[in-house]
């Protein structure tokens, strides 16, 4: 658990140390909570540190839950260019328009943020499977981090994800759960998995990892921005740094997770004395399904949902936004405010194009919603002339080679009884099928963690089994017992008890004597060594055979 963070619950006030694996207040059982740090202190240290560090998201790692952050998991996350957009500034008479390009993400969208902090949590927990709901980004950017990770990754996304960002998920290796219905179903159905297998799942705004690393955008903007005024950016030793924080902020948003974030880093930042002011916020919609606007413009702290989202930005198909614009609304209240604006799909392309061709940025269209809503604002006079403006750049496509990818990638879930669009029942019961079915179990015996990684990591993208790690020989014994797996992956030379006893040992025992057995070892085997393994193996091979398919067709064969 990492000790520079606490969570404290927006219920009931309790504090406690952060764990990704127990999301719920202790005290009440709430699942708001957010993360404090100890701002006093880090308000006049931090920002020297920052000199020396590089430009992406881990810079910031103070003020992240993560205790240590593995640089064999960053992929060169956050730290995405600020750009000023001049020509649309002209054509809009506003000449301070500004746009963060997360497109420039590993996975060109802002999920990266989120996906790489929480996995870094998880991986910090020992967690090595996660469930996630998504309409194509959050899994493309999960799936990614995963690969990395060895975390077996369970995506449910609506059917409405266009074909490619569905074939950018299954590359990873991720397993695809399609569920013929909404967004807001696929959330149920992902949580109802989850909560069966006792999985950890995200939860967008009530995943504490999940918000802090959208905070970044924010860290990064007032940086940025006061680097680009000319200002300087590290003062003096023990001093406050003086950064700019924009007029507004600006994005296109569906579950409104973005927004909570970057506005969360825009108040630490205030708190500590860094900057003078927290934005507005601009929260835009796609108009049909707009359930945070509907009520911002009617005054109300709850949003009624959207049944059935219509549009076809199905990145932005959030029908039911919960307590989260509850949250998100009172944020912006207690801030400087802002305004939720909507706009159409047409609107929204007509943006995309014209980014494209005037400032050079080709965005997806959820992106482009963020600059519909711009013009929008600013020809309503809400944004004003001289204001300084920030616009989130969210995401951009990424082709996958369409004929890589063979069939059968992913699993369709379609309700059990009709297809009538409310019927969750039909897909809860749908999700037994998923989840009832008894996968191979395999135990991995291997020393080295790399190893054990790989392994994990090609199994888990080529099938579904269930894994079982020993790190020594003993273990390798005693779980072989208690588990009964149906295969055993061993590694020979191993400290203490080598493979050798540990085939010996499994031999004496009936329960355990008939399990097959692959055999992985770094080196050549002498004749004498192979001798002893005669009879009691089923397959032997060399570390470097991994990559072959040889070694995935072995595992098949044996499991029958
Ligand atoms: C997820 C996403 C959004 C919406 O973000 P939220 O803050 O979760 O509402 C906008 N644009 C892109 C490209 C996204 O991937
Ligand atoms: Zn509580």
């Amino acid at each position: 658990m990492p000790s520079h963070v606490i969570v404290e619950c927006l219920d009931c006030g309790h504090k406690a140390p952060f764990s990704i694996v127990q999301p719920a207040c202790p005290q009440c059982g709430s699942m708001w909570r957010e993360a404090r740090y100890d701002y006093d202190e880090l308000a006049t240290t931090l920002a020297q540190r920052l000199s020396s560090r590089p430009f992406d998201i881990w810079r910031y790692r103070e003020l992240l839950p993560v205790e240590n952050p593995r640089p064999e998991l960053s992929m060169g996350e956050g730290g995405t260019p600020l750009i000023r957009a001049t020509n649309l500034g002209m054509m809009l008479g506003n000449p301070n328009i500004y746009v963060k390009d997360e497109r420039q993400g590993p996975t060109a969208s802002f999920k990266d943020r989120q996906a790489s902090v929480t996995v870094a949590t998880l991986k910090e927990a020992g967690v090595s499977e996660f469930v996630i709901a998504s309409t194509g980004n959050v899994a493309i950017s999960y799936s990614a981090y995963s690969a990395r990770a060895g975390i077996k990754l369970w995506a449910f996304l609506t059917s409405l994800v266009p074909a490619a960002k569905m074939r950018e998920v299954a590359i990873y290796g991720t397993q695809v759960i399609k569920i013929t219905g909404s967004y807001d179903q696929a959330k149920k159905v992902a949580a109802e998995f989850a909560q069966q297998r006792h999985l950890s799942i995200d939860l967008g705004a009530r995943t504490v990892p999940c918000i802090e690393s959208m905070k970044t955008i924010a860290f990064e903007i007032a940086e940025q921005l006061t680097n680009l005024m000319g200002d300087p950016v590290f003062p003096p030793e023990g001093q406050k740094p003086r950064w700019r924080a924009p007029d507004w902020y600006v994005q296109a948003v569906s579950g409104g997770m973005g927004p909570i974030g970057v506005l969360k880093g825009f108040e630490e930042l205030y708190r500590m004395g860094w900057i003078d002011r927290i934005p507005k916020i601009a929260p835009i919609q796609a108009e049909g399904c707009a359930p945070m606007v509907h009520a911002w413009k009617q005054n109300r702290e709850t949003a009624v949902p959207v049944q059935s989202p219509r549009t076809l930005i199905a990145t932005l198909a959030t029908g039911d936004p919960g307590r989260t614009y509850t949250y998100l609304r009172q944020k912006m209240l207690a801030a400087s405010g802002g305004e939720f604006e909507a706009v159409s799909d047409d609107e929204a392309f007509r943006a995309m194009h014209f980014l494209a061709k005037m400032e050079g940025l080709s965005v997806e269209p959820a992106a482009a919603v963020a600059f519909a809503g711009l013009v929008k604002l600013i020809r309503a006079g809400i944004i004003k002339p001289h204001e300084t403006v920030v616009v989130n750049c969210s995401g951009h496509t990424v082709p996958v080679e369409r004929n890589i990818l063979g069939e059968g990638w992913a699993r369709d879930l379609v309700p059990s009884q009709g297809m009538e669009e409310s019927n969750e029942e039909g897909l809860l019961a749908a999700l037994t099928k998923v989840s009832l079915d008894r996968f191979p179990r395999i135990l991995i015996v291997d020393d080295n963690p790399d190893v054990r990684r790989l392994i994990r990591r090609i199994l888990q993208s080529q099938g579904e089994y269930k894994l079982y790690e020993a790190t020594n020989g003993l273990e390798a014994i005693e779980m072989a017992r208690r588990e009964l797996p149906n295969l055993i992956i061993l590694d020979l030379m191993m400290p203490e008890m080598d493979g050798f006893t540990v085939l010996n040992e499994l031999k004496k025992s009936p329960e355990t004597a008939e399990i097959p057995v692959i055999v992985v070892t770094a080196k050549e085997l002498t004749p004498n060594e192979k001798d002893r393994l005669r009879g009691h193996i089923q397959t032997l091979m060399q570390k470097g055979d991994f990559m072959s398919d040889e070694f995935m067709d072995e595992v098949r064969a044996l499991l029958g």
